[in-house]
């Protein structure tokens, strides 16, 4: 999930050397880009995502001695099914050579096909250990539902009744299940350094949470790239965002620590999950550390400004990369990313957040000492 960023984020990539250039071709063209066949013996698969702007995801392929493995097989849907078999078949292979699945993050553009793959291949599913405890079904099992959590989150945010009831309707409309994909359990646990398993080949995972607890990158240390998920992408800023009630969780501080660890990896090629491939990440990672340095200090100004806003006001004043009556859907991720970020600065101490009991949250700046 991404959400739409801020006007300074949205560079021109000048910061990056984009390498897969054929497929920031098709980006600019609309169109899917080619199955690819990498250095190092590694694929892309270009797997559609429907009806949404990020267009597809890079799936990729890793064959081995013992088998393929595939890393993120994407939104689960007839024609990502199809362009999955397609690259596979590109690949040499049909969705029973897969003997291992693994997940960079458990959104539903990367794990949503994991289940279907599984069932077609008796694959295993491997991830990191906080991934799998944020799974639907681990994290909401006290709320009633899902929407139930985000009206609620809302409310407490101080949106009001007209926003809760857009984003995400009232109980009574609740007949229908909550239509999150069916996101499967994993077999294996991949923690920071583990190899995956694979003959005759190297595949390390490195744990880079910030956009979500558990999110990992791998590294193919022979092939010299870096298998990014959605940790860094070329131009797009990855959403880092509060993850439900889970008392005290630091998403901005980890992932802006994630991002000084993949710095070292600059001469690695960057394998990102969406857009194109690129090298540059010691200046890409500065370029999105500035960027969430500048988002702190915005959040900082608009606070001295408002006195003492609501957070849902706070976010509802922040730049985005589009004028906040026309975020849309997106609002109740913008206001999980305006929370990751007065937590940070809560957590520096910059930021008083007063949590009232039946009274929604509000902001002030701390005096200075
Ligand atoms: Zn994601
Ligand atoms: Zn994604």
């Amino acid at each position: 999930m991404h959400v739409p960023g801020s006007a300074a984020e949205r560079g021109d990539g000048s910061t990056v050397t984009v390498t897969g250039s054929r497929q920031k071709a098709a980006w600019a063209e609309h169109v899917l880009p080619p199955v690819e066949h990498l250095a190092g013996d590694i694929w892309s698969l270009p797997v559609p995502i429907p009806d949404n702007p990020l267009r597809y995801t890079l799936c990729y392929v890793v064959p081995s001695d013992s088998g393929l493995v595939v890393v993120d097989p994407g939104w689960d849907s007839t024609k990502g099914w199809d362009a999955l078999c397609d690259g596979l078949a590109s690949a040499g292979a049909t969705p029973a050579d897969v003997t291992g699945i693994v997940i960079t993050h458990i959104h539903p553009d990367h794990h949503g096909m994991s289940a279907r793959l599984k069932a077609a291949s008796d694959a295993w599913v491997a991830m990191h250990p906080a991934e799998r405890d944020s799974l639907p079904h681990r994290q909401f099992q006290h709320e009633k539902s899902r929407a139930e959590a985000a009206r609620n989150r809302l409310r407490e945010a101080g949106a009001p009744e007209s926003d809760v009831r857009e984003l995400f309707g009232t109980p009574d409309e609740e007949h229908r299940p909550d239509s999150a994909p069916d996101l499967v359990e994993p077999d294996l646990l991949l923690e920071d350094g583990s190899p995956v398993a694979l003959d005759g080949r190297d595949l390390v995972a490195l744990w880079t949470p910030g956009h979500t607890p558990g999110h990992l990158c791998l590294v193919e240390p022979t092939a010299r790239v870096v298998l990014t998920g959605d940790h860094i992408l070329p131009r797009i800023t990855p959403n880092i965002g509060l993850h439900g009630r889970r008392p005290g969780q630091t998403p901005l501080a980890d992932f802006m620590d994630s991002l000084k660890r993949l710095a070292s990896w600059d001469d690695h090629e960057a394998l990102p999950a969406h857009e194109y491939r690129f090298r540059g990440l010691a200046a890409r990672t500065e370029q999105l550390l500035d960027h969430h340095t500048a988002r702190l200090s915005e959040l900082l100004e608009v606070v001295g400004e408002l006195g003492q806003p609501t957070l849902w006001e706070a976010t509802a004043h922040i730049s985005w990369s589009r004028p906040w009556d026309q975020v849309g859907a997106m609002r109740f991720a913008a206001l999980a990313e305006t929370e990751a970020h007065v937590q940070h600065l809560t957590d520096l101490g910059l930021l008083i957040r007063s949590d009232e009991n039946g009274r929604p949250v509000r902001l002030r700046r701390a005096p200075v000492a």
